[in-house]
């Protein structure tokens, strides 16, 4: 019945994603490194719970001792409680390597090693579990910890293997050992080759994360350019303005949009060329930047068009920036190969009213320029 099911959840102070949420983090903590280090645990804690098995049913056959699987059985758990409590209480971070895969490493082959000695008959079988916790030491060590953790395994096992066929040669006849010990060698010096070949693979991979995430970066920097000003593009400046009246909204500061458009300057590419008149727009972008107050954004609208966003955020002439650049550019030459080239332009203020769109907005500055075009240019006109 779903609604009384509805019903009992909504009641339920205590739903069970909470509950579940809660108890992972009295086990497992909070923190996400920290957690990383205890999943790592978990894969050790599982590799041991298999050789726990396996000692148990070899004891439960009769081809182990019951009393020594008991011992190991206890250090295997004694051991993984003892990481958990070092990981959980904080201890690891204080070593260079926090995760402790090392440490984790070695205790593991060596009590592999154990159980090999006392695994009688079946222990040929925990050869297997060697490379089954060097396959994990590939992914969370550095290549020459795994070499150094490979050279252990192959000493360690070297030991066991002799000692086991010099007091045991029933279970562990010389031969076979010498076989087992050759293949243990085998397989530890392919995983030691194939962690530097993976630690490679991690290090390119890493690369070239970085040389696309810049490539992103650059590309989404060339996306919101103009190529020829390099001021903001019209993508840009409108994403801009719909942050700032998103944040007027808000209680942000308010501000005016101001189209500014060249007077007369097909005359300059008529007179004098294309590329003089791409130098001209050049040429005004970077005085528009030296005179305009840092807080002021403009970009290029489109040909020889510009927007400008001015923060209004103490009360006053909002044209008064736009005169002094009309006064700069008045003063001198645009450009010094073009001594008699003087760059006007006519300018359309619009105040941005609180929740209009944005466009009502540029379509206002859009009439005050052409009032300012049509009041004979070289102005500016507020509506
Ligand atoms: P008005 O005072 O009425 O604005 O006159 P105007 O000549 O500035 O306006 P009009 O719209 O007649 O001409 C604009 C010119 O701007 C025409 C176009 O070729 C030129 N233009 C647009 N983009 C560029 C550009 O990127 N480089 C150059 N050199 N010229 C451009
Ligand atoms: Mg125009
Ligand atoms: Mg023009």
């Amino acid at each position: 019945m779903p609604t009384q099911q509805a019903a009992t959840a909504a009641l339920d102070p205590d739903p069970p994603i909470r509950r579940s949420t809660r108890l992972a983090n009295a086990l497992l903590g909070s923190d996400s490194l920290q957690r990383r280090t205890l999943a790592l645990l978990g894969l050790a804690a599982l590799v041991t719970a298999t050789v726990v098995v396996l000692l148990l049913y070899a004891a439960s056959i009769g081809v182990a001792d019951l009393n020594q699987v008991s011992v190991l059985t206890v250090m295997f758990v004694l051991l993984i409680c003892g990481f958990y409590a070092v990981i959980r209480s904080g201890l690891n971070q204080r070593f260079a390597d926090p995760t402790l895969a090392m440490p984790q490493t070695i205790m593991a082959q060596t009590l592999i090693g154990a159980a090999y000695a006392i695994t009688g008959p079946v222990h040929g079988a925990t050869v297997i579990m060697l490379s089954l916790v060097m396959v994990f030491g590939m992914f969370s060590l550095r290549p020459l910890a795994v070499r150094h953790a490979c050279i252990y395994t192959v000493s360690l096992m070297g030991v066991v293997m002799y000692c086991c066929a010099q007091y045991q040669p029933l279970h562990y006849p010389a031969r076979q050992e010498i076989f087992n010990f050759a293949l243990t060698a085998i397989v530890m010096l392919a995983i030691s080759q194939l962690s530097g070949q993976l630690s490679d693979m991690r290090t390119r991979l890493k690369t070239q994360k970085i040389a696309l995430e810049q490539a992103l970066a650059h590309i989404k920097e060339m996306a919101a350019r103009d190529e020829l000003t390099g001021l903001p593009n019209r993508r840009r400046m409108m994403t801009l303005l719909q942050e700032h009246a998103t944040r007027y909204a808000r209680g942000g500061p308010r501000f005016y949009v101001c189209i500014i458009d060249l007077d007369h300057f097909k005359n300059i590419n008529d007179s004098y060329g294309h590329a003089a008149g791409d130098a001209v727009l050049r040429a005004f972008a970077t005085q528009a930047q030296v005179v305009l107050r840092t807080t002021d954004m403009i970009g290029r609208w489109g040909g020889e068009e510009f927007l400008l966003l001015l923060p209004a955020s103490a009360p006053g002439d909002p044209t008064l920036g736009v005169a002094r650049l009309r006064d700069s550019l008045a003063a001198m030459p645009a450009i010094q190969s073009l001594p008699e080239v003087r760059v006007r332009f006519s300018a359309g203020f619009a105040r941005y009213e609180e929740g209009e769109p944005i466009d009502q907005a540029i379509e206002r500055a859009d009439r005050a320029l052409y009032a300012a075009k049509s009041a004979g240019r070289n102005r500016s006109v507020v509506l």
